[in-house]
């Protein structure tokens, strides 16, 4: 269904602005129990980030990069036959056809709002007053939309230094642009030391570009447990991606589009032929109307929410990346949903509302992350040296025992547990399957399992999963 020329109603009962996770699932739940919903999307694309250039995309060249990792361990299991042992990865067929199961998804995404019953605009939204919205349509219309509430659901984009603070720059490209690389790049540089730096480069150096990640520190993933970010950081060393150390981009010179001469802080010069900024993201509230309207931002420009995803102006609500608490796709899609259950559902849902602790994650690195609760440090702090104890084990998985020595790669499985009953207060898991094992493992956490009900639990074998319910 193609979005609304008009508005059906004379007053909305709410306006969620930004089409990504938290604004399509938070205004699908009000819409169901039959609110009059708005949603307003400035782009021609429903589902955000995470569908668009995010997580979606995201894991497909991830799952691209595995089956690059399983073809060279094919050779290990004796399967012969051309091409095995050196897999050739078409990134200029693959990205079309990965290009149109998104849009695809882009489709699913307008038929489920539609079908919802929440009218979708597509246009450029911000907020005349707390009860009244603007949209600027595509085609140059402007929209009036009155509402009961606002739910300010827009986002955030990728953070690239100026040309001035870093002398070209700007030739480089970030996570967005690297959705739109028609061809595999033979030599890329990727700044930056978090989630999308890691995942990137894990991508391309797997698929077989020469990759350089060039980090501010010692360490990336300094947010991460030390076991994890030191398992993985010796692992991606050995797997061959250049990581040069406490090395800030200087210079950066050449052509768009062609080759390009990095140059770092220590005097090395990177040549390549991308350069890929990784160091963050930053809220959209620009053109938002926002601060005129009172409604409180921090320094990072983010809207400041209570525990109701209420701002401090009545009226006006924040869900998602640009009220910068947990930037993650499932969190924006849970504080939506509880929003809405909260302001429009059932009376059990009154107080409804996010519990943003012990939030499991995965980096989707080669191998992948898993983690819910405390890291170490953050253990220490909270409980004190003497009150933590760490539980850690650190093997190969059984899938590596028949490929060569130098493909064995490491896992790593940690829980962290606080005072005498021993609750567990952290897991931490780099190996293979991770990214799938932590789910369930964050549900036990979350309902305060001790390590004693871990020991209780029956071990599946022969998993990785195991260990953690195993551990000495
Ligand atoms: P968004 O999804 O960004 O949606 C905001 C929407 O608002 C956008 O569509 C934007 O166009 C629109 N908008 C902005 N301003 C206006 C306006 N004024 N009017 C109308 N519309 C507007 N998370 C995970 O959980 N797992 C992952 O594996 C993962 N991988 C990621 C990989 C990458 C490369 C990136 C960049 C992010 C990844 N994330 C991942 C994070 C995840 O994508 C975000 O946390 C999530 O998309 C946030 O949802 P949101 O609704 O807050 O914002
Ligand atoms: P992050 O905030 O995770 O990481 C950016 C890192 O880059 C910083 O932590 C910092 O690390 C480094 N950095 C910051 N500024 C600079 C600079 N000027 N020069 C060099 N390095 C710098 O941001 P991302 O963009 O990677 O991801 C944004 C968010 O999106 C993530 O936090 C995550 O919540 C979400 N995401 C989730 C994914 C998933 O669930 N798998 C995947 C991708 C994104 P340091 O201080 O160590 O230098």
């Amino acid at each position: 269904m193609p979005p609304l020329p008009q508005p059906r109603h004379d007053e909305y009962d709410i306006v969620f602005i930004g089409g990504g996770s938290g604004g399509v699932a938070g205004s699908r739940r009000a819409a169901s129990y039959g609110a009059k919903v708005a949603l307003i999307e400035s782009t021609p694309k429903l589902g955000g980030t995470c569908v668009n250039v995010g997580c979606v995309p995201k894991k497909i060249m991830w799952h691209a990069a595995d089956i690059a990792d399983k073809i060279r361990h094919a050779e290990g299991y004796q399967f012969k036959g051309p091409g095995i042992g050196k897999p050739q990865f078409d990134w200029k067929s693959f990205k079309p056809q990965r290009d149109a199961y998104i849009r695809r998804l882009n489709s699913i995404y307008d038929n489920n709002v539609t079908k919802e019953g929440v009218d979708y605009f597509e246009g450029f939204g911000s907020l005349k007053s707390p009860q009244e919205v603007e949209v600027k349509t595509s085609d140059g219309k402007t929209l009036s939309l009155k509402t009961k509430y606002i739910c300010v659901a827009t986002g955030g984009r990728p953070t690239v230094p100026s040309d001035d603070q870093i002398p070209g720059a700007s030739l480089g490209i970030d996570s967005d642009g690297f959705f739109d690389l028609e061809e595999q790049p033979k030599r890329v540089a990727v700044v930056g030391a978090g989630y999308i730096a890691v995942e990137l480069a894990g991508v391309f150096n797997t698929l077989g570009t020469e990759t350089h990640l060039v980090i501010r520190h010692e360490n990336f993933l300094r947010t991460f447990d030390p076991d994890i970010y030191q398992t993985l950081g010796k692992w991606a060393a050995h797997t061959g991606i250049n990581i040069h150390q406490k090395s800030q981009v200087t210079k950066v010179e050449g052509t768009q589009g062609g080759p390009l001469t990095v140059h770092l802080s220590g005097g090395e010069k990177l040549e390549v032929d991308v350069l890929l900024w990784a160091i963050g993201r930053h809220a959209n509230t620009e053109g938002l109307n926002l601060e005129k309207l009172g409604v409180q931002l921090n320094k990072k420009g983010e809207v400041v929410t209570n525990e109701f995803q209420e701002s401090n102006v009545p009226g006006i609500l924040s869900v998602g990346d640009v009220s910068g608490r947990v930037l993650l796709t499932p969190v924006a899609i849970a504080a939506g949903r509880r929003l809405a259950n909260r302001l429009f559902g059932p009376a059990k849902y009154k107080d409804d509302k996010l519990d943003y602790t012990n939030i499991a994650t995965v980096v989707f690195s080669h191998p992948p992350i898993g983690t819910v609760g405390l890291t170490e440090p953050e253990a220490i702090e909270k409980y004190g040296k003497d009150n933590i104890k760490i539980y850690k084990s650190s093997f190969r998985a059984l899938y590596f025992s028949q490929v060569s020595e130098e493909e064995k790669e490491p896992s790593v499985h940690k829980v962290i547990v606080a005072g005498p009953e021993e609750k567990v207060v952290g897991i931490h898991i780099i190996g293979l399957g991770s990214d799938e094992i932590i789910q369930g493992f964050a549900v036990a956490v979350k309902m305060g399992a001790t390590k004693q009900d871990l020991d209780d639990t029956v071990a599946i074998h022969p998993t990785s999963g195991e260990e953690l319910v195993t551990l000495k």
